[in-house]
């Protein structure tokens, strides 16, 4: 069995109507590693993502999270998942320990456990200082942050990054650098999806390919051989 898998696909299909979005998908991600997953626009990393979350149901495939079949068992699932959607869906109106402890409710914390939950995610995110402040007078970074740190207050075996710092620039890249780093740190598996070479580079023990366009599947391939090199020769 797949003890030692976080997330193990095999042969995984999804279609849109005529839009085959994942076409007969392997993946396997280690317990304790982190994988990136790289594609251009429409390689249909996000569908991936929706598939892990049971948010979409593939036509065809085996998957198996936390070594929970999905999506039968996908309650199960998600208990230990960690999931950062690539659309900031944080409620604005609310202050950043406010929607950590929001979300410690949805994940059923216990009430004696809750403030060290919360207290562990703003340190991880660096957003102690922030705690009071609400979400719509945050940066594009801190918000970001936040939306990582909401994914952990439960500590999750497995975190989902979808697109983690798509749109930010150099300097916010770097500050989610150092969180995802944190977390890879404490033996969290971790999946992300990126768009960037130089982010699945930086961050993942493995990065995958997922290509659907022709033109952009040569350049990546040729990107992705360079690394692969890089890495199994040291
Ligand atoms: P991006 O980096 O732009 O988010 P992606 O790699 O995440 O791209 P997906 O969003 O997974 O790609 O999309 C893969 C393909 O499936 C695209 O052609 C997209 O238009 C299509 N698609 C995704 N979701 C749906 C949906 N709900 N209905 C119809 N088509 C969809």
């Amino acid at each position: 069995m797949s003890d030692q898998l976080a997330i193990r696909l095999r042969g995984v299909v999804k279609r849109y109507g005529p839009i085959t979005a994942v076409n007969g998908l392997d993946l396997d991600v280690p317990e304790g590693t982190c994988v990136g997953l790289l594609g251009p626009n429409g390689a249909g990393k996000s569908t991936t993502m929706r598939l892990l979350t049971a948010q979409a149901i593939a036509d065809e495939g085996e998957l198996e999270v936390l070594g929970f079949r999905l999506p039968e068992e996908s309650k199960a699932a998600r208990a230990q998942c960690g999931v950062t959607p690539q659309l900031d869906n944080l409620d604005t109106m609310l202050t950043v320990e406010q929607n950590l402890l929001v979300f410690s409710h949805l994940y059923r914390i216990g009430r004696a456990d809750r403030r060290a939950a919360i207290e562990r995610a703003l340190e991880m995110a660096n957003l102690v200082d922030r705690r009071d402040s609400r979400v719509d007078k945050l940066s594009g970074g801190m918000r970001r942050r936040l939306l990582i740190a909401r994914a952990l207050v439960h500590r999750p075996r497995l975190v989902l990054l979808d697109e983690p710092t798509v749109g930010l620039d150099p300097q916010v890249r770097q500050e989610l650098w150092a969180l995802i780093d944190l977390l890879r740190a404490e033996g969290t598996t971790i999946l992300m999806s990126t768009h960037y070479i130089e982010e699945a580079e930086r961050l993942a023990d493995r990065p995958v390919a997922l290509v659907a366009r022709e033109e952009a599947v040569e350049n990546l391939a040729a990107r992705l051989g360079q690394l692969g090199q890089r890495r199994l020769g040291g």
